[in-house]
């Protein structure tokens, strides 16, 4: 059709942090956006959210904030974290910086993201923000959605022409889209599971850990992680199994749980005061991955952010990714104009889908780096080297984590490079048992090898 922009009304279901930010870029085009929210106004009920309480945000989240001007606000209220820092069952610390200096990641509160971004939504005039509002059914081919007004129990209906559904993991929007002929959908849970926990902040609200770190415990079937706030505390993660002779199956009293935090994580147990009680009050929350396709209905519906890509979180790029699809759908528009949805939302899913499907694999792999291969001092070693190779093979060599945190190299293109490089790897590692054996005659001609099939590819 010919209608402009501005006359073209666009529905967003769901105003977690991906909806609430699509809602902002769509505004700025200049489409007036209806944006649907299950829970109350998170500005007033202050609950706190379900899930983690800090997030790592990276360079693809940062761009696509940039994009709607948002960025600098955040960064101000974000902590930088260089590197990771492991606490071996001793207490002893090894560090390893994430990238090169003065590259960071940034732990923000996901509470005050999400409020941001719904301040600045909610102030564009061209965006209004419905909460209470729970996306029951949708019926695709008359193009309505059946909402439940939480606070009063009424359903009523409501037509869209275009709808983007930004509502989780656990999307309505999608739910409609897997009962249509040939949809392809897949869920899986890991074994583990996940508790948040503290550790509190010291005297004047000073950290007592380094706070500019991402702190890991390792422990090989399992770990826990600890990320920064800005009032001194850290918010931990317990990533565990579900079952088994060490699990949450196995700990059932506060003192189970005291005694294997002293054996375990014995440095961090004295910062902990609240832990038993924590650990008994808090959920213990389930990680999914989750691929469908496609994540289009004609040109009616598209979905984005964990609708579409729920991934584990052990990358820290679930949000960067949905923040990542705003931007690409930016593009689209820019590049296609913003009535042609068709070419818009076939576009998307295919340039985006390789691209969630690698960063699916990607978080499951840090998994095991995470909690199992940074404790091992061989791992650390192959890092070291790595980045040798790195700086002297500049532009060729790129370590797989920084690609995927500090570029916008899609993540399917990062995935196939790491790959490649693991290989690579493999074949010298067995040649080198000290950081100076690189630069013995044996060990350069074998990289120089290595690194003339790297530039052959
Ligand atoms: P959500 O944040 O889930 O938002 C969906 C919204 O839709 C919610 O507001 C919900 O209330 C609403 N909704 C749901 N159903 C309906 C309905 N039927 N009707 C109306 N509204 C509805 N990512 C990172 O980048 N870095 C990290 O460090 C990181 N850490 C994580 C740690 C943990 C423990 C977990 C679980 C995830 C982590 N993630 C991280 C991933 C990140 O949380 C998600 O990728 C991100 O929240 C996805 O945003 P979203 O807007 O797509 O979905």
């Amino acid at each position: 059709s010919s209608s402009s922009p501005a006359a073209e009304p666009l529905t967003v279901m769901g105003a977690g942090l991906v909806g609430s930010l699509l809602s902002l870029y769509l505004a700025q085009r200049g489409h007036p956006v209806r944006l649907f929210e299950r829970r109350p106004d998170p500005r007033r009920t202050g609950q706190l959210e379900g899930r983690s309480i800090n997030l790592a945000l990276s360079d693809r989240g940062w761009r696509a904030l940039e994009g709607v001007g948002v960025a600098d606000a955040i960064r101000q209220v974000g902590i930088p974290m260089y590197g990771r820092t492991m606490h071996d069952v001793h207490g002893q610390l090894t560090y390893q910086p994430y990238g090169q200096a003065g590259q960071a990641i940034y732990s923000v509160n996901r509470g005050h993201l999400n409020r941001t971004l719904l301040d600045l939504a909610e102030a564009h005039s061209q965006v209004q923000v419905s909460f209470g509002q729970q996306c029951l059914h949708l019926d695709l081919k008359g193009q309505q959605l059946q909402l439940l007004d939480t606070a009063s129990g009424r359903e009523h209906t409501e037509s869209y022409t275009r709808l983007f559904g930004t509502d989780g993991a656990f999307s309505a929007v999608r739910g409609a889209m897997q009962k249509t002929d040939r949809y392809d959908y897949s869920q899986h849970y890991l074994e583990y599971g996940y508790k948040e926990l503290t550790i509190e902040a010291g005297p004047g609200g000073s950290w007592l850990l380094e706070q500019n770190s991402l702190h890991i415990w390792p422990r090989g079937q399992f770990m826990m992680i600890a990320l920064p706030n800005l009032d001194g505390s850290f918010n931990c993660t317990l990533f565990f199994p579900f079952e088994g002779p060490v699990s949450f199956a196995a700990l059932q009293t506060p003192a189970q749980v005291q005694e294997f935090f002293n054996r375990e994580f014995a440095d961090a147990l004295p910062l902990m005061p609240h832990l038993t009680k924590e650990f008994f009050e808090h959920p213990t929350g389930s990680l999914v991955t989750i691929r469908c396709f496609p994540w289009k209905y004609d040109d009616d519906v598209l979905l984005l952010g964990d609708a579409s890509h729920a991934i584990v979180p052990f990358y820290g790029q679930g949000m960067n990714a949905g923040f990542e699809d705003c931007t690409v759908l930016n593009q689209l528009l820019d590049q296609h104009g913003d009535t042609d949805w068709p070419t818009i939302f076939s576009e998307f899913q295919a340039q985006r889908k390789p691209n969630a499907d690698a960063m699916a694999d990607l978080a499951v792999y840090n998994f095991v780096e995470m909690r199992d291969r940074v404790a091992d001092p061989r791992f650390l070693l192959q890092k070291k080297i790595e980045a040798k190779i790195s700086s002297l093979y500049p532009g060729r060599w790129k370590p797989l984590y920084a690609q995927v945190t500090f570029s916008h190299t899609p993540y399917a293109e990062a995935w196939a490079a790491g790959q490649r490089q693991d290989a690579i790897m493999a074949r010298l590692m067995p040649h080198i048992q000290t950081e100076a054996d690189f630069d013995t005659p044996e060990v350069q001609e074998r990289v120089r090898q290595e690194m003339e099939q790297v530039a052959g590819a």
